[in-house]
């Protein structure tokens, strides 16, 4: 994984999907240099900080993170910086802090229903030595909304929540017309069924609308152009819309989406029914 610039002034390291590795951001101003989220591990934050050395990018002034989930907040302590963070996310981290690490502990967890099985995986894969884990709380805390100008580039960020975690926000960095999502628009995974439900999701969908962006970033994807992630974002729409009709015969929801989406179905489009479906439950 090596640095990608995105413009004059951003640059991101790519995700890693072996350990669920999300992407990380540095963004520059004339005078200061914002993070976006800490990475899962001193491994993540130290490959992070060496590519930035590497390109003769400053190693930040500040760190924001998205969302609580330990793949974006584990490197908060390793990265060391005034961090931002939303008053939930903050409230969930603390939570955290009494946490052991051990694989008796996180099994537990797991089986109390406080950690998924799928975490509860890409942590022991992440971590060689568990030990490593620091669970640091944020320094600066907003409520809704709060802006950064980093010398010519101002960053704002808003708290928005949806179905993946209550605490979500993102980061819109105005004078790139880029839009950092986080995982917001993902469906709610700490339950033992992955789901959405359609209202919270339309409603999210709403807030983001009101950006003029150029440049859509989701932590687990590459950047997409508008053109594009507008694409995804219909499907999404169409299938949520269809929830409102769904009478439990999935058969008849899947001819009525061919029909409104006009092409077979694939793969993650079903996945996606199965979430909205899991969300009337
Ligand atoms: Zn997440």
């Amino acid at each position: 994984m090596t640095l990608k610039r995105l413009s004059e002034n951003i640059v991101y390291l790519p995700p890693d999907h072996r350990t669920d590795r999300p992407l990380l951001a540095a963004v520059s101003g004339t005078r200061k240099t914002l993070l976006i989220d800490a990475g899962s591990s001193p491994a993540h934050v130290a490959l992070f900080l060496g590519e930035l050395k590497r390109h003769g990018i400053p190693q930040g002034d500040y760190l924001v993170i998205t969302h609580w989930h330990w793949d974006h907040s584990f490197g908060i302590s390793t990265l060391n910086l005034p961090t931002i963070a939303h008053v939930k996310t903050c409230e969930q981290l603390a939570k955290m802090t009494s946490y052991s690490w051990t694989d008796k502990a996180i099994d537990g967890r797991v089986l109390e229903g406080l950690e998924i099985p799928f975490c509860a995986e890409m942590i022991k894969k992440e971590y060689f030595n568990r030990d490593e884990i620091k669970i640091t709380l944020p320094d600066i805390i907003f409520e809704k909304k709060l802006v950064i100008d980093l010398g010519g580039i101002h960053c704002k960020i808003e708290h928005v929540g949806g179905n993946h975690a209550v605490d979500s926000s993102i980061i819109y960095i105005k004078e790139e017309k880029t839009l950092f999502l986080g995982d917001c628009l993902g469906p709610a995974i700490y339950s033992k069924k992955w789901f959405y439900q359609s209202d919270i999701l339309q409603a999210l969908l709403e807030k983001i609308k009101h950006y003029n962006v150029e440049t859509y970033i989701e932590s687990h994807g590459e950047p997409e152009p508008k053109e594009k992630f507008f694409q995804e974002i219909k499907t999404l729409k169409i299938i949520a819309s269809s929830m409102e009709n769904y009478e439990g015969d999935q058969d008849k929801l899947i001819t009525n989406l061919t029909r409104k989406l006009r092409r077979q179905l694939n793969q993650d489009d079903l996945e996606t029914i199965t979430y909205f479906i899991n969300g009337l439950q």
